[in-house]
């Protein structure tokens, strides 16, 4: 660790060890400690670190060109990065348009939205319904449509102030309503607010399909996502899927959208697309919207690296190990080996009130009270305090306050599509450590083994 003052800053002050080199599902610092990279960074580095082939495609690149500007060249990396893309999307989205994150690609999608209604003699149509909670970048646009209070409040002022629908927080229900009656309840929530709002100027609804760090792999019962499908088509109001974190197999399919058969009609992707070998993401959408727009004079909107060979020769190449390894697959298979894991943790652990997710993107919740899923007293601070006491085990996890982000705790754990069955027992093995430490410190019960 560093002893001079650095000129580097982030949110915190939170002080880390250097990075030295990752290898697979492992990063090493500077002192050679061994780290499980436990989330996939933030559920970015999905085919493991420093993957040779991907590294030989760059590097291939790199001596060629790493940069020609989309306005004054096509390049062989983005046509044929566009074109995998689309062709491992559901069909009909197959119109691609690079950018270089999440927060990006999210508004990215709000704007092809906001042109495609344009183009469609549709001005009034601007309001753009997202959930509570929920994450879908930092940038002021992004952010508006964020349902994460610690992050959004001090910016309330400088945004236009998007409206919400409560996300589909099922496992806090206490009603007597089945899984299904319970996810048909959430998506009227939708129906509710857009005929509050006026039809006639709601432009779109956002949802991630499978929350990430503000809803710690958030499933909805089966049931929502079809009804909200229909509901946006009753209103003809486009539907965008958020599949920055959940995109680029983390769930057990390409898109999330797939385990319920859903064609959202646009699509955001970053982190695992490049998959931390480059800063990419995409925004995607089909011919029917693209193409009007371009007709009526183009898209008014676009970034400066946006497509560059280099993170486009990443990206084919990431999509490329997706397939010939079959990680989407392993991702479903291992998401189940790991849940069925994190359910077991459950005996042991009485304050572990829910365990969920999907594929390889899953989470566990810290409660007081099984019954009422009364979350642990905040001065605890478990979602700091778990994730460092794994750290310091060499195990790295990603913790946020759920509930909206000012009570409760949740944790990721999400590691690389390539991980195996004796890795997630290595993994599950430090965090079991972890989790007895935060219990003892905590003064927490834990059952001890039958
Ligand atoms: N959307 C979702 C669902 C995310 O999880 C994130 C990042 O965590 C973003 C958007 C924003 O992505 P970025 O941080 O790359 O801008």
């Amino acid at each position: 660790m560093t002893t001079t003052p650095s000129h580097l800053f982030y949110q915190s002050r939170t002080p880390r060890p250097f990075l030295d080199r990752g290898e697979g599902i492992y990063l090493y610092d500077t002192t050679g400690k061994r780290y499980i990279d436990g989330t996939s960074g933030a559920m970015v580095s999905n085919i493991g670190h420093s993957n040779p082939n991907v590294l030989a495609k760059m590097k291939a690149q790199m001596d060629k060109a790493t940069f020609g500007y989309r306005l004054h060249f096509r390049t062989e990396p983005s046509e044929n990065l566009a074109a995998k893309t689309a062709a491992m999307m559901p069909e009909g989205l197959d119109r691609v348009f690079f950018v270089s994150g999440g927060s990006e690609a999210v508004e990215s999608a709000i704007k092809l939205a906001r042109q495609y209604a344009i183009v469609q003699g549709q001005e009034s149509r601007w309001k753009v319904i997202s959930r509570f909670p929920s994450y879908h970048g930092c940038t002021l646009g992004a952010l508006d449509l964020t349902g994460y209070d610690p992050l959004a409040r001090p910016f309330d002022p400088m945004m236009r102030g998007m409206p919400k629908v409560a996300a589909p927080v099922t496992y806090l229900d206490r009603d007597n309503l089945s899984e299904e009656e319970r996810g048909l309840k959430y998506a009227e929530m939708l129906r509710d607010e857009i005929i509050a709002q006026g039809p006639e100027t709601v432009l779109a609804f956002l949802m991630e399909p499978v929350g990430g760090a503000s809803t710690g792999a958030l499933v909805a019962p089966d049931s929502y996502y079809g009804r909200i499908r229909e509901i946006c088509d009753e209103f003809g109001i486009l539907l965008i899927y958020d599949e920055v974190m959940t995109g680029a197999g983390r769930t057990g399919k390409f898109i999330a959208a797939e385990h319920w058969g859903i064609t959202p009609d646009i699509v955001a992707l970053s982190k695992g697309f490049g998959a931390g070998y480059a800063p990419l993401g995409a925004t995607v959408a089909g011919a029917r919207i693209v193409e009007p727009i371009l007709d009526a004079g183009g898209f008014l909107h676009g970034f400066t690296y946006a497509g560059n060979p280099l993170a486009c020769s990443a990206g084919l190449a990431v999509l490329e190990e997706l397939e010939e390894q079959n990680l989407v697959s392993n991702a479903a298979n291992m998401g189940d080996v790991l849940l069925s894991r994190l359910h077991g943790l459950m005996d042991r652990y009485p304050f572990i009130g829910h365990v969920r997710g999907k594929g390889l993107l899953t989470a566990f919740e810290f409660v007081s009270d099984r019954d009422t899923m009364d979350p642990l007293p905040t001065a605890l601070n478990a979602h700091s305090r778990l994730v460092e006491l794994a750290y310091e085990r060499g195990l790295i996890t990603y913790s946020r306050r759920t509930r909206g982000g000012t009570a409760g705790d949740h944790f990721l754990v999400a590691p690389p599509l390539i991980i195996t069955e004796a890795q997630i027992d290595e993994m599950m093995a430090i965090l079991t450590d972890s989790l007895d430490a935060f219990a003892r410190e905590a003064g927490l019960d834990v059952e001890s083994a039958a």
